[in-house]
């Protein structure tokens, strides 16, 4: 049959659990948070926010080296520089990493420093990267499509599962709709859906979900109450100042509030 199998609940039915060690799993159960910058700009910058997860018990972080820019005058990104010591001062915090990969070239040289490969909503369909993602040994956070279905999404999953790499995590980041007054549409629809079609944990990002830094914690807390494993979100410093995706980054006064409130909102379920 064409159709997805191995990452239906129907061919499993208990829960992936992917195992980071140091005690840090991703699994259904636990409320797994994930913040960062949307790109990576410099040692002060991630020193500041490594030392903002720490005290807020956050084990990951996020930001991207690669950017994936609409415009080609915006800033890329800092590369492979960046991104070995985005890792090198996080593993001595014991903070993982997720990070964007772009295209297949960028694996290989990526993996070394790299905890959590994030494919982004403009390569959901991207098959040949996909593909090289199921011979890795590392997990991948796979991003919807921004016009995708959930059932693409799902076929792309099962690109990455059935070529071996069974350490996959879904993201629903929103959908591009009719709709102007925000960036995307949260599809907060997706989660449960998600939940009762696949065992993979379905992570939220509710930053480039709604594009408005004001709305972003409402959107987490009902991601939450829909059912969420975990929320990946952008946070920054000073993020009037940051290099993208300003408009949508929280402070990290606004950040550690919503920690706060998402772990009470679990806490609920
Ligand atoms: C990002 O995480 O900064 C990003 C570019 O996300 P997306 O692929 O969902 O647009
Ligand atoms: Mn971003």
């Amino acid at each position: 049959s064409d159709d997805y199998r191995l990452v239906s609940r129907k061919w499993k039915v208990n829960p992936t659990v992917i195992d980071f060690g140091d005690g840090l799993r991703v699994q259904e159960g636990e409320l797994t948070i994930m913040a960062g910058p949307c790109s990576i700009e410099n040692e002060d910058q991630i020193e500041k926010t490594i030392q903002h997860l720490v005290a807020n018990n956050v084990r990951f972080m996020r930001g991207g080296v690669f950017k994936p820019r609409s415009s080609p005058y915006s800033f890329r990104g800092l590369g492979l520089e960046g991104l070995k010591l985005f890792y090198d001062m996080c593993r001595a915090h014991g903070i993982k990493i997720v990070t964007e990969v772009m295209q297949v070239s960028q694996i290989a040289p990526m993996e070394p420093y790299t905890d959590v490969f994030q494919v982004g909503a403009r390569n959901t369909q991207n098959f040949n990267l996909l593909d090289e993602l199921g011979k890795v040994d590392k997990p991948v956070l796979l991003k919807r499509g921004i016009s995708g279905t959930i059932d693409e999404l799902l076929y792309s999953a099962e690109y990455i599962f059935s070529g071996g790499n069974e350490k996959l995590m879904l993201c629903e980041r929103g959908i591009r709709t009719y709709e102007t007054a925000s960036r995307n549409t949260l599809d907060l629809n997706a989660i449960p859906i998600l939940k009762e079609k696949t065992h993979l944990p379905v992570i939220v990002d509710p930053s480039h979900g709604i594009g408005i830094r004001e709305y972003v914690e409402p959107m987490a807390l009902a991601a939450i109450m829909a059912g969420a494993d975990g929320i990946i979100y952008e946070t920054h410093e000073k993020p009037e100042e940051a290099a993208s995706d300003g408009a949508q980054t929280l402070s990290f006064t606004e950040s550690e509030r919503m920690i706060k409130k998402m772990r009470k909102v679990f806490d609920l379920r």
